[in-house]
């Protein structure tokens, strides 16, 4: 299942991605019609090996999987996570798959809004993890990641301040603000994925 999976996504990742509010259609489709099975019996990835700790710290390991992309997590500075209230975690490789799962929770981990109980990231300038319902999130700066473009989270008004300033940034939003519409813009505005096309 692994591999067929891993197949699939090799495959979006060969073609241009579709537009963002219907990608996690697209890939959840994909991934039924791989196993065989109807677009509601969802291939899901197993929660994180190890969860956010008590600090609220991440510990992605190799083994842990986006959930939207299936690309390897990591300790990087793109790293985000969603926890559920059973205290299962899942990571994300970046902030922009973070932002879809979080506005689709049911498609992408099983489970509804109301499971969520924490979201994570990694701030921009002090690398510290941070509540993704607290910071200012900033799409269309000139911030890169490994791939591409990033949505940045930064913590307080001063640090939005100083990154606007020097890396610019054409939306900015908070997560409770959050919709579909604004997450296609910031996506479109910081694609972390095109890199890869
Ligand atoms: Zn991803």
């Amino acid at each position: 299942m692994a591999r067929v999976y891993a197949a699939s996504l090799a495959a979006i990742q060969r073609h241009p991605m579709p537009a963002p509010a219907r990608w996690s259609c697209s890939l959840l489709a994909l991934l039924a019609a791989a196993c065989g099975g109807k677009t509601g019996d969802l291939v899901r990835l197993a929660p994180a090996r190890r969860g956010i700790d008590a600090a609220g710290r991440m510990h992605p390991g190799p083994a842990d999987r986006c959930p939207i992309c299936a690309m390897t997590t990591d300790d990087s500075k793109g790293v985000a996570a969603i926890e559920l209230d059973d205290g299962t975690a899942h990571y994300f490789c970046c902030a922009g798959c973070m932002l879809q799962a979080w506005l689709a929770p049911q498609e992408v981990l099983a489970a509804g809004t109301r499971r969520i109980a924490r979201a994570r990231a990694v701030d921009y300038f002090t690398g510290e993890h941070v509540d993704a319902a607290e910071v200012h999130w900033v799409a269309g700066s000139d911030a890169v990641g490994p791939m591409g473009r990033r949505i940045v989270p930064l913590q307080g008004d001063a640090a939005l301040a100083k990154f606007r300033e020097r890396h610019g940034g054409t939306v900015v939003f908070r997560l409770h603000e959050l919709d579909s519409s604004l997450l296609q813009r910031a996506q479109r505005a910081a694609p972390e994925h095109d890199a890869r096309r």
